[in-house]
Order: structure tokens, then sequence, then C-alpha cells
């Protein structure tokens, strides 16, 4: 393994990056890094001042005054735990639409190259294994649309809410279009990394074949 001991693990909306990245992380004993929440906590800061995300002056402004930190897996926007605030499918998208934008992407990757100075870190995102640490081992995690559709109505139906398989399919499909075609760090995965596509497997399977590859 790579000297500093990073292990990224990429891959589109619901295939199960964070329920993968948090327990390989906490059998390893290394940090769990969430840059999907990120995103989001600028995607809310971003509806909570009322700034416009296609307005990158106004995005820059709004980055250099923000200030995001973890509390364990709680995540703040200067100070305010904002964690229950960002999984809904309106920052689904807003999140979608301001990580197309430079200098949010400059703000988050210096941050999340900081985050990783000291190593020992299972990082989640899109961009992880092909801009942010690319000395690091690399996986990505990938499943059908079907099956993430599906993955996502389950979850969302165990918080009580109802909501049409052809709908989540939708949204999921059109954010995986907006993430792999934006210009700048779209989700790819890296030329050296891991594909594992988990449409067939369960978390211990992919956290088996994770272990073995590493
Ligand atoms: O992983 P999650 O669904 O929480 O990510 C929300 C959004 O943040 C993604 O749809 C993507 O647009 C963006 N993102 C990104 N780069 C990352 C992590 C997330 O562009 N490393």
């Amino acid at each position: 393994m790579d000297h500093l001991n990073i292990i990224t693990i990429d891959g589109p909306a619901g295939a199960g990056k964070s329920t993968v990245s948090k327990e390989l992380a906490k059998r390893l004993g290394y940090t769990y890094l969430d840059t999907g929440a990120m995103y989001r906590a600028v995607a809310w800061a971003a509806r909570h001042k009322g700034v416009d995300v296609r307005d990158q002056k106004s995005l820059s402004e709004l980055c250099n005054d923000l200030k995001l930190g973890f509390n364990g897996d709680r995540i703040l926007v200067n100070g305010q735990d904002v964690s229950s605030f960002i999984r809904t499918p309106e920052m689904d998208g807003l999140s979608s639409a301001v990580s197309r934008v430079a200098v949010v992407r400059e703000y988050l990757t210096g941050m999340q190259r900081e985050l990783g100075r000291g190593g020992q870190l299972v990082a989640e995102g899109r961009d992880m294994g092909t801009v942010v640490f690319p000395q690091a081992v690399k996986f990505f995690l990938t499943a059908s649309a079907g099956e993430r559709a599906k993955r996502r109505k389950m979850q969302m139906e165990n918080q009580g809410e109802e909501v049409e398989y052809e709908e989540i399919l939708a949204q999921i499909e059109a954010r995986d279009l907006a993430d792999s075609t934006r210009s700048i760090a779209p989700l790819q995965a890296a030329p050296d990394c891991i594909v594992i596509d988990s449409s067939d497997l369960t978390v211990e399977d992919v956290l088996e074949k994770i272990v073995t590859e590493m």
C-alpha cells in the first residue's frame, strides 16, 4: 500500500460508497472523509445566503468567508451543524451545481488535501483518485442505475418518505450525467483504479474485495 495509507473510493450516486467507506475506515482505524458532504455544505451555505449557484463571483466570496469543519461525522458550516439539512433532493441538485464551479472545487480540493496530509484516510467522492489524491490506492465503486435507484428508494422509505422508483431513477441518471460530463474533475474511473461493480454484491462482499486488493 501507498506510504501515506490513503484509500480513495469514487463512484456515482447510490453505489454504496458511504456505507463501504465508513466501515472500511472503522476496520482500519483510519479517518473517514465524506467529500460529498463538503459540496453539499457549500450548496447549503449558498442557499442559506441566497447566493445564485451559477454566480462565480458570489460563490468565490462565499467560499472565502466559509468555515467548514467536521465534528466526528457531523459537518459544520461556520459552527452550525448542518448535517440534517444537506441530504434532501434539493441539495442533491444544488451540490451537483456548485461542484461544477472552479472556485468551489479549488477551495474544497485544498481543504481535502490538508485533511489528508497525515495519511490514514479513506476518502470518498467523485474525484478523490483522479484529482485530489492521485497517489492513493484507488477504487471505483459502481452499480447499475436501476440497482442504485432501488437502494435509494429503500433508504428513503426507511426514513418515512414515499417516492416513485421512476422519479428516483431519473434523478440519479440526471446527476450522474451532470457529474460525469462537467469540464473540471468529472466523475470517471482513474486509469489505475480497481473497479468494483456492487450490483450483485453485499456490503461485506465489497469490503472483502477491497481488503484483498489493498
Ligand atoms: O456523494 P454525494 O452524493 O453526497 O455528493 C453530492 C454531489 O457533490 C455529487 O453529485 C457531486 O456533484 C459533488 N461531488 C463532487 N466531487 C466529490 C464529491 C461530491 O463533485 N469529490
